[in-house]
């Protein structure tokens, strides 16, 4: 491997790649064992989905409490308090190698980690239009769940008034729910299976309880609008008829994909090394951050036995 000048070097038991509900409970239980670890965040606070959340329905298994996301992830931080654990935040692990090396970078400077096991909590990324592939161009106002939640909830900015929601999953829901509160108009939800995806709960709350209109067997065939989008085409999948709905803002909610880009470098036929471990949404979707949480704790027990046995 090339020698990169002006690199630092860290050495560390366990490197745990991500810093949402995952990576701090794995960093954590893993730093309680006495293990050395690095904690890396690519964004400048700990939390990752958590902090895009302000609406309730999270810690009622870890907490004893119904509490929102921003506060479960706020109560987690503080929990973090080992000497034995660096976190680094607005940090990102740009590679990851078979000599067991990773590179992070932070405000352009590099760094180079040396572990002996490594712990992936990257999260998940969220399934993009192009799965649906509408006719038409891609004018301003078609964004995913994620990126409507970070502007309204993280950056407090405006998205739309007119919104259609394609997706009628927990993201679906929560976001046409939450928008509908802040007095937007939901013009539809939209979903290609004969019933509401997502917890029975979530149903029960958003759609029935706000009155929310959920259109079903149903998909979007084409986007209207040239600089921002004006309205889509709603295809009915059983009786293939077609009608425009009027809109100035399109989520879509697809779904989510467990996110282990970083790891492509050392994956060999679909299976890792033995020093990696995957956590939370990057191992599978889970509905609730107590089992991200539970999953963390276990992935870092885990890797600080095995820091251990390899001593
Ligand atoms: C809209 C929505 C609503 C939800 N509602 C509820 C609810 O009501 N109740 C409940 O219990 N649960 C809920 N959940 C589920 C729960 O919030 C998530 O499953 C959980 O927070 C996921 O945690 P994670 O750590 O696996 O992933 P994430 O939170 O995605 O964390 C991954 C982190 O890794 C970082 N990262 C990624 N790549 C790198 C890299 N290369 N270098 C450094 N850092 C990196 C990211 O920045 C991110 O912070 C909801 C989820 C969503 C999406």
């Amino acid at each position: 491997m090339t020698e990169l000048k002006d690199t630092v070097h860290l050495n560390t038991d366990i490197l745990v790649a991500g810093g949402g509900a995952a990576g701090m409970a794995a960093a954590k239980a893993a730093s309680e064992q006495g293990a050395t670890v690095i904690l890396v965040e690519k964004s400048p606070v700990l939390g990752g989905i958590l902090n895009r959340c302000t609406h309730p329905g999270f810690g009622l298994g870890y907490y004893d409490e119904e509490i929102t996301g921003q506060e479960y992830a706020e109560r987690y931080r503080e929990e973090l308090g080992s000497e034995d654990l660096t976190v680094l935040p607005d940090t990102t692990v740009i590679a990851v190698n078979e000599d067991r090396t990773a590179l992070l970078v932070s405000e352009g400077r590099i760094t180079e980690v040396s572990f002996r096991v490594l712990i992936a909590a990257s999260g998940s990324y969220e399934v993009p239009i192009e799965s649906v592939a509408p006719e038409g161009t891609r004018p301003a106002g078609i964004m995913t769940a994620g990126c409507a939640q970070g502007l309204i909830n993280e950056n407090h900015l405006e998205i739309g008034s007119r919104i259609i929601v394609l997706g009628s999953g927990n993201v679906g829901q929560i976001m046409a729910g939450q928008l509908a509160d802040a007095g937007k108009e939901i013009i539809a939800i939209i979903e290609k299976n004969d019933a509401p995806g997502g917890l029975s709960r979530n149903v029960r709350e958003y759609i029935k309880g706000r009155n929310l209109p959920l259109i079903l067997n149903s998909t979007i065939t084409k986007i209207h609008g040239t600089n921002r989008i004006t309205g889509v085409t709603v295809k009915n999948l059983l009786t293939g008829e077609e009608s425009i709905l009027s809109c100035d803002t399109l989520i879509t909610a697809l779904g989510l994909i467990p996110d282990r880009a970083l790891l492509d470098n050392i994956c060999t036929d679909g299976t890792y090394p033995d020093w990696v471990i995957l956590t939370g949404n990057c191992d599978r979707i889970y509905d609730f951050a107590d089992a991200v949480t539970a999953s963390g704790e276990q992935a870092g027990l885990t890797a600080s036995l095995k820091c251990r046995s390899n001593k």
